[in-house]
């Protein structure tokens, strides 16, 4: 077995076990295997091990990576996690089946134009900003709720759900339960958080998609 199909066997075994200690059916939670940085032979043996929930974090990046992979192993499902700016919403919605970066209203009106135009209607999760922090992409979570409307009952996006990455230097559970709740009281069923260094604690708070990068494909130097 290569180093990423043991890697990805240890994730999917820790990933049921927090699960089970949570009460939880492992079966809930999908593993998002991140794979920004890392080219076709490390992301091979993630496909031949089984693995076809992917995330990305740039459009461009992904669009040389993705196409041919895409046609090579049927089901792939790719998911964008990086900012998106408006002049790559046409590109990111020809590519990608789940946007869980939608933070602002301009990107959710520009998404529904590219739904209306293509008729494709990516999956979209919106992305909160919990520790408040300037510098990181996110809505503030007193106007979550007001996105949400926005981009499901106004654009007529479909929303699935919410997503967060919280501060690097916090103790991540206020966050990810602050998420939880969010997905709670507006009823959506996904919940992204956690990463390599976390993710355990996201599935106790809730979560219901896991982006592990590191931990998969090793540091990306
Ligand atoms: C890179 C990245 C991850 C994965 O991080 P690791 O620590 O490598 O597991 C998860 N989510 C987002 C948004 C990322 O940019």
């Amino acid at each position: 077995m290569s180093d990423i199909a043991s890697n990805l066997a240890e994730i999917s075994r820790r990933i049921a076990a927090a699960a089970r200690t949570a009460g939880r059916d492992p079966a809930e939670i999908m593993l998002v295997a991140v794979s920004k940085t890392h080219d076709d032979a490390a992301i091979r043996p993630a496909l031949e091990a089984g693995q076809r929930i992917f995330g990305e974090n740039r459009v461009q990046e992904a669009a040389a990576k993705w196409p041919g992979l895409k046609a090579a192993f049927p089901g792939i499902r790719l998911h964008l996690i990086g900012p998106l700016q408006t002049n790559k919403v046409r590109e990111a919605v020809a590519l990608f089946d789940v946007v869980e970066t939608v933070d602002r209203p301009k990107l959710a009106r520009a998404l529904a134009e590219e739904s209306r135009r293509t008729g494709r209607r990516p999956a979209c999760l919106i992305q909160v900003n919990t520790g408040r922090e300037p510098q990181k992409a996110g809505i503030d979570p007193d106007q979550a709720d007001a996105l949400i409307a926005l981009a499901r009952d106004t654009y007529d996006l479909d929303v699935r759900g919410v997503m967060c990455i919280p501060p690097a230097d916090e103790d991540p559970t206020p966050h990810f339960r602050l998420l939880a709740g969010i997905a709670a009281r507006n009823r959506l069923p996904v919940v992204s958080m956690g990463m390599s260094g976390d993710f355990e604690q996201a599935i106790a708070d809730g979560a219901t998609h896991v982006r592990v990068g590191s931990a998969i494909f090793g540091s990306r130097g």
